[in-house]
């Protein structure tokens, strides 16, 4: 049986990232793609954990050889998705998770259809600007421009299956598990895993 493959997209200030590492402490059954990019390391950031660290010369040598399922440039960096990696894991039955823009979303979406979006919003533009503000000592330019990517990353939000609003934490990762679960519960999936018992009902 063939894994369901989740597409999880945000503005950047939404939480997440944290949101998505407590649906797969709570949520075993989920793996996380991990990506490649040739931004620097953030503080507290190891390579291989929160992503795979390249320089562009080997970004763009493994877009040459196809090792990629989907990239795209975010914000002057690149950004991509290993092709290998999901697709040994989904023959084998597992789902993955990917933390990745609306680019790669809609490029993921043509291969991979069955793909579930999930959109996770802030509850308010004033509270995504406050939380955008609140990382440190960046400068009303740097934040305005961060407000910026945040709209343009929200005009797609209709291209995915559930929007998410995280207001209250707990809530909202609630609500993540919530379609995980459903997701298991289709009429595909179930006959698959129910393989028996749906022969033999009728
Ligand atoms: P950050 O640098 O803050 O970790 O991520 C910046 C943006 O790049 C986020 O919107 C994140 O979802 C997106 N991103 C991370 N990995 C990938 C990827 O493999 N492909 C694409 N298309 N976007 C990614």
């Amino acid at each position: 049986m063939a894994g369901h493959l989740y597409i999880v997209a945000a503005p950047s200030g939404t939480g997440k990232t944290t949101l998505v590492r407590l649906l797969l402490e709570n949520d075993p059954g989920i793996r996380l793609s991990i990506s490649y990019t040739t931004r620097a390391p953030r503080a507290g950031e190891e390579d291989g954990r929160e992503y795979h660290f390249v320089g562009v010369p080997d970004f763009l040598a493994k877009i040459g050889t196809g090792d990629f399922l989907e990239w795209a440039e975010v914000h002057g960096n690149y950004y991509g998705t290993s092709k290998t990696w999901i697709e040994a894991e989904m023959a084998a039955g597992r789902d993955v998770l990917l933390e990745i823009d609306w680019q790669g979303a809609q490029q993921v979406r043509k291969i991979f259809p069955a793909a579930i979006g999930i959109f996770i919003l802030p509850p308010s533009l004033a509270e995504l600007e406050r939380r955008l503000s609140g990382r440190g000592t960046d400068s009303a330019e740097t934040i305005a421009r961060r407000m910026a990517a945040a709209r343009d990353e929200m005009r797609h939000m209709a291209e995915f299956d559930y929007v998410i609003i995280n207001d209250d934490l707990q809530q909202a990762l609630g609500d993540l598990l919530s379609v995980a679960r459903a997701s298991r519960l289709s009429f595909k999936a179930q006959s698959q895993r129910h393989a028996a018992l749906f022969a033999n009902l009728f």
